[in-house]
């Protein structure tokens, strides 16, 4: 296949359905699967594949978005260097509404900071050279997706020696993540759906120790449904044959190696932090990425004071639950009322990935969430 619409045909998307329900039904189970990229998540709402799934197969929401896991000490820190005068403060549009503790960085340009939008790091790069009398900083955050353009924007400033340049990194790696979620006893998961973008990056070999350590069943997928459809197909295969396997459904763009010239660029530019803090999921050791220190004067955490507090969330807020699988975005209850995407209490809500967010645009009427609300009249729905 070629193109996009060909990953979405209906009639072969009813074909996959029907043989998945075949194999759940030889399964004779509940069996509950982890797609632990926010893509899927977007993707699993947005053409409404849980809905059509047989009830015995449960989607559990990873915590696979970026802008989701990113506690608010680090907002806050982004935000108190965004106030020096002399600074532009540059990042993704979906951080901007990333709530922290006091405020948002939306909030912080309305009074007064210098922050701009940006679709990449190089675009920041370029404020840096068009302004040479400002400080540029820009946030840096994302899975090893987004790690390597970051890296390669240090080398390219570093190739042109621009001084005015910095970077706010915070970088989060995958495995460590999967490997906490895997240690947690709450969480009795079957399978993963495998991240499709971080895994361009990473190659497939890294999940190795899901399927020898964990013996659990991982597929890699693409993001369109007949890619999501067929990754659970071959998961229920594996689980039917009594496998537990690392494969690849994505295997038009993921090799099991990865991209050496990305991975290259990241190990050049980063080093692991010993711990990260991740929202709802706490500290993850050898979680995050910082600036190695050949590249110091890109780094804004040496060139400036940051707090580096640590905040816990509002107290409403379930996103931890969320993030780890434990309840549905409609579960929480301020799910819809107070927390909206015009006004997100926690970071589910905000980012597209999000899985509040795309429950919110795509799935609040579907049967699924219809079905727990009767069993569990306590939750809203606005
Ligand atoms: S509804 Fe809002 S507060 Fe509740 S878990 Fe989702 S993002 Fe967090």
């Amino acid at each position: 296949m070629k193109y996009v619409d060909e990953f979405r045909q209906p009639e072969k998307a009813e074909a996959l359905r029907r043989e998945i329900a075949k194999l759940s039904q030889q399964l004779g189970k509940h069996i509950k699967i982890m797609e632990v990229c926010g893509g899927h998540t977007h993707s699993i709402f947005k053409y409404g594949i849980e809905e059509i799934l047989p009830d015995s197969i449960e989607l559990i929401h990873g915590p696979g978005c970026p802008v989701c896991v990113m506690p608010k000490g680090r907002i806050d820190d982004a935000i108190a260097i965004s106030q020096n005068p002399n600074i532009i403060f540059t990042t993704f549009g979906d951080a901007m509404r990333v709530p922290g503790s006091q405020t948002s960085l939306l909030q912080a340009r309305a009074t007064g900071a210098d922050i701009r939008m940006v679709y990449s790091p190089l675009d920041s790069l370029q404020i840096a050279r068009d302004n040479p009398d400002r400080e540029i900083v820009f946030f840096a955050l994302g899975f090893e997706t987004t790690a390597p353009s970051t890296a390669l924007t240090i080398l390219q400033a570093a190739d042109e020696n621009i001084p005015n340049f910095s970077m706010f990194s915070n970088h989060v790696l995958v495995i460590p993540a999967l490997q906490a979620l895997l240690e947690n006893p709450d969480l009795q998961l079957d399978g993963f759906i495998g991240p499709g973008h971080v895994s361009m990056v990473i190659g497939t070999d890294p999940y190795q120790f899901i399927s020898q350590k964990y013996h659990k069943p991982i597929v890699v997928s693409g993001f369109e449904p007949l890619d999501i459809f067929q990754s659970i197909w071959m998961l229920l295969q594996q689980l039917i044959e009594n496998r537990c396997e690392v494969e690849n459904q994505y295997n038009r763009l993921v090799e099991n190696a990865g991209n050496s010239v990305s991975l290259e660029a990241m190990n050049k530019v980063f080093a692991v932090r010993e711990n990260f803090d991740w929202r709802g999921l706490g500290e993850i050791p050898n979680s995050g990425l910082k600036i190695r220190d050949e590249y110091a004067q890109f780094d804004a955490e040496v060139k400036y004071t940051i707090p580096n507090v640590k905040v816990a969330d509002h107290k409403a807020c379930q996103c931890g639950e969320i993030l780890k699988g434990v309840l549905k975005p409609w579960q929480c209850k301020v799910f819809g009322t107070a927390c909206t995407p015009e006004t997100p209490i926690g970071t589910c809500m905000v980012s597209s990935e999000g899985a509040c967010a795309a429950y919110y645009k795509y799935g609040r009427l579907s049967t699924i969430a219809k079905k727990t609300m009767v069993e569990k009249p306590k939750f809203t729905i606005a």
